[in-house]
């Protein structure tokens, strides 16, 4: 087994520094908590992204007051601008962006296959131009491991390959290479304040999902994302995925659902056994005048928000519900002033990160189910959201 190979090789990404321990369980939800080097992840737990080690519009003294724990920043984008070096040469993330408390960075593979101008993937790896100057870049295993430990975030992820999510024989080339990449990207890492995680390929193929969770968990990660999800497939599809994956993957580590972040997304995850996400939803919907409500969402350009002296949500406790009425932000957008896109997304990060606490709360209380249950009863008949 690798996991024996890795273990003996001191390998397998397992420290004093990451423990996992799970405070409460009902049915398959899971309350935890999640020990890094930054500070504690009490799951499950929502991390706002920041792209370009910055959450755009917020301050860290605003995410501070939101009660965020973690943030996630983009190696695709730090790797091309300002570049890896020059973030460790000036202290590493933590330091450069003032947030001393955990991040992740992501491995870039989804942002080459999504972003990148033209790519060419190969067995070891993938070339690509950069969507910023149109230079010829390249990302290995190897290079992208280099690169999360130049930046220096707590939870570093492996290297893979995101594939749509309905070619059958695509997304089993993807899951090879994943798998493949995932058992370099462990031989490459040194730091051992960063715990790497291994990603789940496998698009909407059931087969494919269990042998790739199998094998992942073989590898003895401290922790597992599920990847290739939320990228166009049907809300029962990634449902039934999540199942699968849940009933393989181990108890005892955290799973990070990559990239998905509706709040019917955070009650269903969690009811699969997921403990941490993200998404650029809350803060990308805030730019373009759309709040976040556990029900559904409001565009503040909408005329008969004119004279509307409520809050976006009376039953909201954040900074802008507190403070600002509809009538006020819709001016604010009609004006293109930049306050709009700050309100709103300390508005849309507090429902999620508000979702995410009470959520545990329930779970620890034991009445997750009942929560669960009125949460959706409450958006019966509000549309489907998707994540990206
Ligand atoms: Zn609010």
């Amino acid at each position: 087994m690798h996991s024996q190979i890795l273990e003996d090789a001191g390998l397998s990404g397992k420290s004093g520094q990451f423990t996992f321990d799970l405070v409460a369980q009902q049915g398959r939800a899971r309350a935890g908590i999640f020990h890094t080097p930054h500070g504690i992840l009490q799951t499950p737990l929502f991390a706002p992204v920041g792209t370009q080690a910055t959450v755009k519009s917020i301050t860290p003294d605003q995410l501070n007051e939101l009660n965020a724990s973690l943030i996630l920043a983009n190696t695709y984008h730090l790797f091309l601008r300002p570049g890896d070096d020059l973030v460790a040469e000036l202290g590493g993330l933590h330091h450069f962006m003032n947030w001393p408390n955990p991040i992740l960075t992501d491995s870039g593979g989804f942002q080459v296959f999504s972003l990148a101008e033209s790519r060419k993937i190969d067995a070891d790896g993938v070339t690509f131009r950069s969507h910023i100057d149109g230079s010829t870049q390249r990302l290995t295993p190897e290079s992208s491991i280099a690169i999360q430990q130049n930046l220096g975030a707590d939870i570093i992820m492996a290297f893979d390959e995101c594939a749509p999510p309905y070619d059958p024989e695509y997304n089993r080339r993807a899951m090879e290479r994943t798998h493949a990449w995932a058992y370099r990207c462990l031989r490459a890492k040194t730091r051992p304040d960063q715990a790497l995680f291994g990603i789940v390929q496998g698009g909407i193929f059931p087969e494919l999902r269990e042998v790739s969770a199998a094998y992942i968990a073989s590898l003895g990660f401290p922790g597992h994302a599920i990847g290739g999800l939320s990228v166009g497939e049907t809300k029962e599809e990634m449902n039934s995925i999540l199942e699968i994956v849940d009933r393989i993957l181990p108890e005892d580590k955290p799973r990070y659902l990559m990239g998905v972040g509706t709040p019917e997304d955070l009650v269903n995850g969690v009811l699969r056994g997921v403990d941490l996400f993200d998404c650029v939803l809350p803060t990308r919907l805030a730019r373009h005048n759309s709040a976040m409500t556990r029900t559904g969402r409001l565009n503040l350009v909408n005329a008969t928000y004119t004279r509307d002296q409520a809050p976006i949500d009376e039953n909201c406790s954040c900074y802008t519900c507190r403070n600002f009425s509809r009538a006020y932000l819709r001016h604010l957008i009609a004006a293109r002033e930049m306050l709009s896109a700050t309100l709103l997304s300390i508005h849309n990060l507090h429902t999620l990160l508000q979702l995410a606490r009470e959520i545990r709360q329930a779970i620890i209380e034991g009445c997750f189910d009942q929560f669960a249950a009125n949460f959706f009863a409450q958006r019966s008949g509000s549309e489907q959201e998707t994540s990206r």
